[in-house]
């Protein structure tokens, strides 16, 4: 089960550069997961302890896991994933055994960056002990915590979560000397839509195509909705025998992903 619930990269090949948009958040986390692995010795200087876990919260697609994966590849760390809601769903009965094998794996791997998904999923308000579901689900979290409690801030391994469900977390997990450190990567704003259209347009040969313009007419959409946009603009030029992508293959993805042509017959909210 371990080799399952798990995804191990040895390095990901995810960048900075990859990640548009979110300059501020990548400060942040540069600041509260890089620095601790590769200068220890300045907070030993200044006498304080790094963040113990890193929680990235915010909606759906918006560069979580991208972020946590960059943060790997540029401290040339291990990076070691697991989601919440497998854990619990996947694994039934197996929680707190997995999350002591991510730990055990994790320090066999130094540097290493943990990234727990849908934390969510094992540290929900809403739990409630006495159902034995929850039980088991409560077991996980309380090893992940008493994990966490066991290791070295200044060591060779960082802890980053992220959720979509900010106002479901059981807040005893933002406690200090646990995930005491909260990142907000918020929905695209018109710049970031733009640099994430350009990013994942780079290997395009696009004609005359105006992002700025894409931008405006995408709000609401998400790092992964655009990814999707841009993606539907290579498949209208390839079905239209033609390697370069024009404004016009931009559009109609644009209107396809949005839904904007609703067909007579939808349902309506
Ligand atoms: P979830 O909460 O659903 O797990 P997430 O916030 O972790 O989502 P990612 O997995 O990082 O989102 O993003 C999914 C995909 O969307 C990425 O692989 C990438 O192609 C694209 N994407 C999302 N956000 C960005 C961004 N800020 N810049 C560039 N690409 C992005």
């Amino acid at each position: 089960a371990r080799a399952q619930a798990m995804e191990v990269t040895g390095r990901p090949d995810v960048t900075y550069a990859d990640i548009g948009g979110l300059d501020e958040q990548i400060l942040e986390v540069r600041e509260a997961v890089e620095e601790p692995l590769l200068n220890p010795e300045q907070f030993d200087s200044v006498g304080i302890e790094p963040p113990a876990g890193v929680l990235l919260h915010g909606p759906p697609g918006t560069g979580k896991t991208m972020l946590a994966k960059a943060v790997a590849n540029e401290t040339d760390a291990t990076f070691i994933k697991m989601a919440g809601s497998e854990l619990v769903q996947k694994f039934i009965g197996e929680g707190s055994r997995l999350v002591r094998d991510l730990f055990q794996l994790a320090s066999e791997r130094e540097p290493a960056v943990i990234f727990i998904d849908e934390i969510d999923a094992i540290a929900s308000k809403r739990t409630d002990s006495k159902t034995s579901g929850d039980a088991e689900v409560q077991r996980t979290m309380m090893q992940l915590l008493s994990e966490m409690d066991g290791f070295d801030e200044r060591g060779e391994i960082r802890i980053i979560a992220a959720t979509n469900r900010f106002d479901m977390l059981d807040r005893a997990i933002l406690r200090p000397g646990r995930f005491d450190r909260l990142i907000e990567v918020p929905e695209p704003a018109h710049e970031g839509r733009r640099r994430i259209l350009e990013i994942h347009a780079e290997g395009m040969d696009v004609d005359d195509v105006d992002f700025d313009a894409l931008a405006e007419r995408t709000e609401g959409l998400s790092g992964a909705d655009l990814a999707s946009l841009v993606t539907e603009a290579g498949m209208f030029a390839i079905r239209d025998d033609r390697t370069t992508v024009t404004m016009r293959d931009f559009e109609d993805a644009r209107a396809k992903i949005t839904d904007e042509d609703d067909s007579p017959g939808t349902p309506v909210a």
